[in-house]
């Protein structure tokens, strides 16, 4: 066990951390009142190194360990949600399966520029009809020759008009239900293809959401993702590693919490003193504290196990579960101890709040993982060795 960040840790948290005082902090409130950010941030994230961190370096990525996505997680969603997000599908729902599950040929053709920042990935398996229920899902891959040909609709898509390359799940037999689904890689320019935002929405409102449409798409048939029937496998394998971005995200929206809720404490008086005195307030502090320095233990063990190849599902969804529920708490606290201006823009906390509610659904509800939890420790869940691991870290 060492509990202490590597030189290169330290040096990826600073310049994450500066990136996002510099670059996100100052615009974000117009961001999220206008629903998008400016593109030109995809290059600079790319030219940190940022969009492929934990991608070999044969893959055009930085080489960094899982812990560093990790970090540069917590740094961004400490700006806002919607780059964690996008960092979410982008590395750990989508490049890192590729680098999982990927023939040679695949990586080379979407990995690679994935990695260096030149293409961004997006990850389509929520329907209008199946989100945790996921193989309740319509859409369809029939073979015809070299080519299959996929009809369906996926929802609440990340980056549905921003991502040129998605992973997307359909029933290539639906007769064998979970073991009929199978893996395409997706191009956006695939005739067929097209996406459109969900608009209105609570939270997250800089990134972008939506709908992809499939109608009679053609996609190679050297685009299947692992073996046809595959496919259900690999989107849960893709989830421990988005849910290990999303609950380190949620670690970043504490700290965000906390620096806020902290300023404000000392800034404000009633009854003669600072707010940071009273101890009801005091309490709400603590249970932020508590959550931060809890949830970051989980997710580093997450990634401790991810560096040494091991299957790590479990660990991965408690550290989801309850970093995204200590965020969620930890968002209302910092909103109640800003009392009435928590309510107006003048602050982030608002933002906060609505900001925390996605992650308490997405990469499996609550309710999923708590479920997930009580059948390990029931006995009911046992995990086994995946054909395809991710690899080891150090990179070969
Ligand atoms: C902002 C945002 C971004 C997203 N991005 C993506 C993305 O990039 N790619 C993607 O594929 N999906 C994405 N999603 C979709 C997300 O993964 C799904 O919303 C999620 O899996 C839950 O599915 P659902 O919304 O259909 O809820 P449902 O599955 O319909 O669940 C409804 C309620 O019932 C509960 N429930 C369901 N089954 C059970 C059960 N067995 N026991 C107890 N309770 C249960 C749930 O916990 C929930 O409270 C995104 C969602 C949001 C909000």
């Amino acid at each position: 066990m060492n509990f202490e960040f590597t030189e290169e840790q330290k040096m990826l948290r600073k310049t994450a951390r500066q990136f996002v005082d510099e670059e996100i902090i100052p615009h974000i409130q117009k961001w999220d009142a206008e629903g998008g950010f400016d593109p030109a941030i995809w290059k600079k994230l790319a030219d940190l190194g940022f969009m492929g961190v934990c991608i070999p370096e044969k893959y055009g990525g930085s080489g960094m360990d899982y812990n560093s996505l990790a970090i540069l997680c917590e740094e961004l969603e400490r700006g806002d949600t919607a780059f964690r997000t996008a960092v979410s599908v982008h590395i750990g729902l989508n490049s890192m399966t590729l680098m999982q599950w990927a023939t040679e040929e695949q990586k080379q053709k979407y990995l690679v520029p994935q990695a260096e920042g030149d293409k961004i990935g997006a990850f389509g398996l929520t329907e209008p009809g199946a989100g945790s229920d996921v193989a309740a899902m319509s859409t369809t891959a029939v073979r015809d020759g070299d080519h299959y040909v996929l009809n369906g609709q996926k929802t609440w898509i990340s980056l549905c008009d921003v991502a040129d390359h998605f992973l997307v799940f359909a029933y290539t037999d639906k007769s064998q239900k979970h073991n009929g689904i199978s893996a395409f890689i997706v191009e956006r320019t695939f005739p067929g293809f097209s996406s459109k935002a969900i608009k209105g929405k609570y939270g997250i409102r800089a990134g972008n959401t939506g709908e992809l449409f499939f109608e009679d798409m053609r996609v190679p048939a050297e685009n299947l993702l692992g073996k046809e029937g595959e496919g259900f496998k690999i989107a849960m394998a893709a989830l421990d590693n988005g849910r290990f971005t999303v609950a380190a995200g949620a670690v970043g929206l504490i700290m965000a919490c906390l620096e806020e809720s902290v300023k404000y404490c000392h800034e404000r008086e009633t009854f003669g003193k600072a707010i940071g005195k009273h101890q009801l307030v005091q309490r709400m502090i603590a249970n932020m504290e508590a959550g931060y320095q809890m949830s970051r233990l989980l997710v580093y063990r997450a990634g401790e196990l991810k560096n040494k190849g091991v299957r790590n599902t479990r660990e991965t969804s408690l550290a989801k579960w309850q970093a995204c529920d200590f965020a969620n708490k930890a968002a209302d606290d910092a909103f109640q101890i800003h009392g009435a201006y928590g309510y107006s823009d003048e602050y982030p906390v608002a933002r906060f709040l609505r900001n925390s509610k996605a992650p308490v659904i997405y990469e499996g509800t609550r309710e999923i993982h708590t479920i997930m939890q009580a059948e390990y420790v029931l006995g009911y869940r046992e995990d086994k060795r995946l054909s395809h691991m991710l690899p080891e870290w150090p990179f070969e």
